[in-house]
């Protein structure tokens, strides 16, 4: 490996005093859509990885831990698997996880940015691993909030996989109490809504626990789970949201059922990696059951 003065870097911010320098081999593509800065680069420890308004979305060598993650746990634990939606999804990987089941009847996704996609088809062509041409996938390019105020459906998965509700992001309309009911309103009595939910690090996991904060409100079980997700540099964390199932509970064997039958292997999930995805440590347990700011 050259010494480190001849490498161009990426350097990802994640607070003003917190950064990741990520050596860059190859530039694929770096400008900027009607929504957000884009660039898809490749680095030599992680490959060809998506970054959106400077923010890593994943990388070609570890997106299979973020993406069976979001997907796997909710399916394994769903009363209804046959209709499934997801908001975002730019990549297409959270859409081959969900079609690997064959109870999946349709799965709709819904991104405000179709050079992403399109970039992601050209450039990322393994995480969609084609699943785009499932003639189960139903994929609109569109603002999710505006499909779920204008579609009557009800889904049994709702899949949130979107960018961080920063400030400038085209997701931040998506993060308050309105579209939380009406998120709601979109499941079957017994759905499950589950979100893709920030960062675990210490610079800024009140975002978390605010996120998590605010879904206690609408549902009966709110459950967070994390992973470490190499690219991220960080512990990354999701929200699983139901009024029926509770996924901390789900035991272990009944996911290495329904992982049998999965299409192809899982690289991440089984029973095993259930167990230690909901286990919490303490300083979580309790940043998440103090008080705190919520969404309004
Ligand atoms: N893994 C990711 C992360 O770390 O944040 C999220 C992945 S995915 C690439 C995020 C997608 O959300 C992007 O493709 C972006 O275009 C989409 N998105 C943002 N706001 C949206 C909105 N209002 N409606 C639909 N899609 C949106």
């Amino acid at each position: 490996m050259p010494k480190t003065e001849h490498w161009q870097w990426y350097v990802e911010e994640f607070a003003p005093t917190e950064q990741h320098h990520h050596a860059i081999d190859t530039v694929y593509y770096a400008g900027r859509s009607q929504f957000q800065q884009v660039s898809i680069i490749s680095s030599p420890v992680f490959g060809k990885m998506l970054i959106l308004d400077g923010d890593t979305q994943s990388s070609q060598n570890d997106e299979k831990i973020y993406h069976e993650t979001l997907v796997h746990p909710a399916l394994a634990g769903a009363h209804d698997r046959s209709d499934v939606l997801i908001l975002g999804g730019g990549e297409g990987a959270t859409l081959r996880e969900v079609l690997r089941r064959s109870d999946v009847k349709r799965c709709t996704m819904v991104d405000i940015d179709g050079l992403v996609v399109d970039l992601s088809k050209e450039y990322l062509p393994e995480w969609s691993d084609g699943a785009f041409d499932d003639p189960r996938a139903r994929v609109i390019i569109g603002d999710a909030l505006k499909f779920m105020r204008e579609d009557n459906d009800r889904y049994g998965v709702i899949i949130s996989d979107l960018t961080e509700p920063l400030e400038d992001s085209p997701s931040n309309i998506l993060f308050n109490e309105d579209v939380f009911k009406l998120i709601k309103s979109r499941l079957t009595d017994d759905g499950i809504y589950v979100l893709q939910a920030s960062t675990l690090g210490f610079h800024n996991l009140s975002l978390h626990a605010k996120m998590a904060r605010t879904l206690m409100k609408h549902y009966k079980y709110v459950t967070s789970f994390y992973t470490a997700v190499p690219a991220f540099d960080n512990d990354w964390a999701f929200l699983a949201c139901s009024d029926s199932v509770n996924l901390a509970k789900l035991d272990p064997a009944a996911v290495d059922q329904y992982c049998a039958a999965l299409k192809g292997e899982n690289f991440f999930y089984d029973g095993e990696t259930h167990r230690r995805l909901f286990s919490l440590p303490l300083y979580v347990r309790r940043a998440l059951a103090a008080q705190g700011p919520v969404f309004s």
